[in-house]
């Protein structure tokens, strides 16, 4: 078999190139590079998928993270409270503002932000921290494209008066208790990145959220923190905007972006159906009344090396998401938490691996990559 890509995109594009090529044409022909109408389009018919009243197209999803913190005033002397089992950029923006990332640790089953631990992690900073450090926020992460626990996470921010980012880079097209990942929070933060699940061809994101003076405050920081325009400035901002030509590669992307998600989901029941019998695999859980974007097939296995190496062989690639949880990366030793204070993100560092995941992988791809695994298990 030749070799499979841990993405495909250019299954993808084949399908839809000649409209993604009309839509680039406009672009040119119209020539509103920046915030041309391409943008309020994708942004309208994003929040109508969502089910949320606003989406504010931004230039990245670490952008978006960056510009929602921002909105909610975050800055020196407010925790944030996220997961060290994730994306460096989620961490990075609370710090970058001058705010103190307090990690927490995962739910092992869905390697999210587990609620128990989030609401000891309150209590602690709240007890220990009086007068130092704040409580304002929670940054959850759909991790690999599953929801977090919204309904536990919202009820603790709701008791602490704390803001709630929904960081859905990864989540986009998930379900959680019937409503879509973006709208499960006051705010939420995704990204167009090429590999994403909705990934345009450079750098991109959103913002979402049905909070009116928020949204208003997000077009403004979004352009310098313009008042009436960008020469009257009312705030500090960014230039934070999504290109028009991104908008444009994005919009035939979204018409099959649905679809999409559906097969993704077959993919991910065909990995579980063929493995389920295989010996020492933790395979992902879904839990009833969630769906998951499935930005990644990530499992447990104490036989990892062993196991990317077979697969390697027979050109099947695969990945690890993430080798090093954010407490113990150097950029983040000044936090003060060593080896052994997030036990079940730094179990889930040593022993998970992605699998190829995209729309277009063959029912006899995803049995070819089973039966090496199960024959590299033997
Ligand atoms: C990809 C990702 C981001 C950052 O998105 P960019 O578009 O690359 O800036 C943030 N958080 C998580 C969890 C991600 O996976």
């Amino acid at each position: 078999m030749s070799s499979i890509p841990f993405i495909d995109l250019q299954a993808q594009q084949a399908r839809i190139r000649p409209e993604i090529d009309r839509r680039i044409q406009d672009v040119l022909n119209h020539g509103k590079y920046i915030m041309g109408p391409e943008v309020a389009e994708l942004e309208s018919r994003l929040a109508d998928y969502v089910g949320v009243q606003h989406c504010i197209g931004v230039a990245s999803g670490t952008d978006a993270l960056l510009m929602a913190l921002m909105a909610y005033g975050v800055g020196p002397g407010d925790a944030v409270f996220t997961t060290p089992f994730t994306f460096v950029a989620t961490a990075e923006v609370i710090s970058l503002l001058g705010a103190t990332p307090v990690f927490v640790d995962i739910d092992p089953q869905t390697f999210n932000i587990c609620p128990k631990s989030l609401e000891q992690a309150i209590a602690k900073a709240r007890a220990e921290n009086r007068g130092q450090l704040i409580p304002r926020g929670i940054v959850p992460v759909d991790l690999f494209g599953l929801p977090a626990d919204y309904d536990a996470i919202n009820a603790l921010a709701k008791t602490h008066g704390l803001f709630v980012l929904e960081d859905s880079a990864q989540g986009l097209g998930g379900v959680y208790k019937g409503r879509m990942a973006c709208s499960l929070a006051h705010s939420a933060a995704t990204s167009f990145f090429p590999a994403k699940p909705l990934g345009c061809y450079g750098d991109g994101g959103a913002i979402f959220t049905s909070d009116d003076e928020f949204a208003e405050k997000l077009r403004s920081i979004r352009v310098h923190g313009k008042g009436s325009n960008k020469y009257d400035n009312i705030r500090i901002g960014v230039n934070g905007r999504l290109d028009t030509l991104q908008a444009a590669i994005l919009l035939p992307k979204f018409d099959i972006f649905p679809e999409e998600i559906d097969k993704r989901n077959a993919v991910a029941e065909g990995y579980s159906k063929r493995l389920s019998q295989v010996p020492g695999l933790r395979l992902p859980i879904m839990p009833e009344g969630y769906r998951s974007a499935w930005a990644q097939y990530s499992l447990l296995t104490e036989r990892r090396e062993e196991l990317q190496a077979s697969l390697k062989a027979v050109g099947v690639p695969t990945a690890v998401y993430y080798p090093k949880p954010l407490h113990l990366q150097t950029a983040y030793g000044g936090l003060g938490s060593g080896e052994g204070a997030f036990p079940e993100s730094e179990k889930a560092a040593q022993s998970i691996m992605s699998l190829p995941m995209h729309p277009y992988l063959q029912e006899e791809q995803i049995a070819f990559i089973c039966d090496t695994i199960r024959e590299s298990l033997r």
